[in-house]
C-alpha cells in the first residue's frame, strides 16, 4: 500500500479500520482539553472503562456477602483466577492448563526459576541477552548467587555486533552451543524491552533443549503483541505481567505458561503453598501437599482477587477481538508510524535513525540525532505521551487496541513542529 502523510489519507485509514470503534472502550489522559496520543501502551496500557464495573462487583461481593463471597458471590472467589486462563491461553498458544494467574513477574520469575535453574557443579551457566531488563539482571544475578555461583561465571550475555542494533539468531545460537553441557538455562525477552526486536522463540527454544538446557521466557512485552504458540515452540516456561500491552493497571496481577511435559510431576522442585493442591481437597486441610495438575500447582496464596479482576477485564476485550485481527491492524499502523517518521525526517533534514528491526511488533525505537530532552518536553506538553530513553532514544508503540492512523498523523506535525522551534530558537 502506497501511504501519503496527510489527514484526509489517515483518516481514511481509520474509516476502514475494523478496531477504530475500540478506542471508544479505553479512558485517555487530557492535555489542553484534548485525548492524548498515547505511545506508551508498552508501559502501562490504557484503563478500560469496562474494568470499573469489574472491581465494583468484587467490592459489592466482599460488602454483602463478606466470606460467603468465596463460594457465593456472582463470580466466586475461590476459582475466579481460573476464568482468566482460558483467554490467556489462546493468547499465548497454550492449553488452558499450563497457565495460571498469580502474584508478579519477578516474583513469578524468581520462583519458575526455583523449578528450572537448578544448576550442578559442571552445568549452572544462565544465557541472557546483553542488557536485559534491570530486574531480570537483577533476578538472575541473584539466584546465581543464591546457588553459590558467582554472576560474572554463571551468567553469560550474547551481544548485539559492533555497530549492529540487534541480536542475530545465529549468534544466540552459536552462544548456546559454546557453552554446551555447561548451560543449565536460557532466559530472555521474547521481544525486547529496548530496541523492540522479537527473538525467534522457536528456534532459540530448540537450540537450548538440544544441548540439555531447560528455556524460559520473559513475554512482559510480548503477551497482547505478538503472535505466540508456547506450546508448539515447546518453550519449558514463560512469565509477563499484565499491565503493559494487556491494559490490566499499574503493578497488576501476572501470568505464567508451564508446559504440560512439566506438570503432574511430584519430583519437580516447587515452592509450594495451599493455592497449589487440588481443589476437591484443598479445604480437609491435610498436612500433605496434594499438587493440582495445572500449572496453579505454581500458586502460593489465595488470590488478590481486586487485583485479578481488571485483568479478566482486559481479557474480555482480548477475548472479543482476538489477538489476529489485533496484529493484523498493529502491522499497519506501526508501518504507518514508519512512514511518517521517514517523511518527517525528510521534510526537517533531521536524521531519525530506526534501531528496530524487522522483527517486531508493536514499537519502533527512534533515535532522534542531534535531539534532546526539550524536544520530549515539546512532545509532552502537546498532547504526546512518549518514552524518553537518554540521551535521544524515544520509543514509539501505537497500540492497535486504542491508537488511530490519525493520531500518526498528527504526532508528525507536532514532531516537526517541535524540531523547527528548536532551529528557531538556536539560530
Ligand atoms: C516491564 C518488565 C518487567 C517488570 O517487572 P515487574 O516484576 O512487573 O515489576 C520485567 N521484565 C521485563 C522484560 C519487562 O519489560
Amino acid at each position: 500500500m502506497t501511504f501519503q502523510n496527510t489527514l484526509e489519507f489517515a483518516q481514511q485509514l481509520d474509516a476502514e479500520d475494523k478496531l477504530a470503534k475500540y478506542r471508544e472502550e479505553f479512558h485517555y489522559p487530557q492535555v489542553n482539553g484534548k485525548d492524548v496520543i498515547y505511545f506508551t501502551g508498552n508501559s502501562l496500557g490504557l484503563q478500560p472503562k469496562r474494568t470499573q464495573k469489574f472491581v465494583d462487583d468484587v467490592m459489592k461481593d466482599w460488602r454483602e456477602l463478606a466470606v460467603e463471597g468465596h463460594f457465593y458471590a456472582e463470580k466466586p472467589w475461590w476459582d475466579y483466577h481460573e476464568r482468566l486462563s482460558k483467554s490467556l491461553s489462546k493468547i499465548v498458544g497454550a492449553h488452558p492448563e499450563e497457565i495460571s494467574v498469580m502474584n508478579t513477574l519477578t516474583v513469578n520469575l524468581h520462583l519458575l526459576m526455583v523449578s528450572f535453574y537448578r544448576p550442578t557443579s559442571k552445568r549452572y551457566k544462565i544465557i541472557c541477552e546483553e542488557k536485559a531488563f534491570p530486574s531480570d539482571q537483577y533476578m538472575l544475578q541473584s539466584q546465581a548467587r543464591f546457588h553459590g555461583f558467582d554472576p560474572k561465571d554463571a551468567i553469560v550475555e550474547v551481544k548485539k555486533r559492533e555497530g549492529e542494533h540487534f541480536w542475530r539468531t545465529e549468534d544466540i545460537i552459536q552462544k548456546i552451543n559454546e557453552v554446551g553441557d555447561e548451560l543449565a538455562l536460557v532466559l530472555m525477552g521474547g521481544v525486547n524491552y529496548y530496541n523492540g526486536q522479537v527473538l525467534d522463540i522457536q528456534t532459540i527454544t530448540a537450540a537450548g533443549q538440544s544441548v540439555g538446557a531447560f528455556v524460559g521466557w520473559d513475554l512482559a512485552h510480548g503477551v497482547g503483541n505478538i503472535a505466540l504458540k508456547l506450546h508448539d515452540w515447546n518453550a519449558d516456561f514463560a512469565a509477563w505481567c499484565s499491565y503493559k500491552y494487556m491494559n490490566s493497571g499499574p503493578g497488576n496481577a501476572a501470568g505464567i505458561f508451564v508446559n504440560q511435559k512439566h506438570l503432574n510431576k511430584k519430583d519437580i522442585p516447587r515452592f509450594e503453598g495451599w493455592w497449589g493442591t487440588k481443589k476437591e481437597t484443598r479445604f480437609l486441610m491435610q498436612p500433605e501437599f496434594d499438587p493440582i495438575d495445572s500449572a496453579d500447582a505454581w500458586q502460593l496464596s489465595n488470590p488478590p482477587i481486586l487485583s485479578v479482576a481488571p485483568y479478566l477485564a482486559s481479557l474480555e476485550l482480548f477475548e472479543e477481538v482476538g489477538m489476529e485481527a489485533l496484529i493484523e491492524k498493529q502491522r499497519k499502523i506501526v508501518a504507518y508510524l514508519e512512514f511518517v517518521l521517514h517523511q518527517i525526517d525528510k521534510e526537517v533534514e533531521s536524521t531519525f535513525e530506526i534501531i528496530t528491526p524487522e522483527d517486531r511488533g508493536c514499537q519502533l525505537s527512534v533515535f532522534l540525532h542531534g535531539e534532546g530532552r526539550p524536544l520530549f518536553d515539546y512532545l509532552m506538553k502537546n498532547g504526546v505521551i512518549t518514552d524518553w530513553r537518554e540521551p535521544n532514544v524515544i520509543r514509539l508503540a501505537p497500540a492497535p487496541f486504542y491508537c488511530s492512523f490519525a493520531d500518526m498523523y498528527n504526532f508528525g506535525q507536532i514532531l516537526k513542529e517541535g524540531i523547527l522551534q528548536k532551529s528557531a530558537t538556536v539560530s
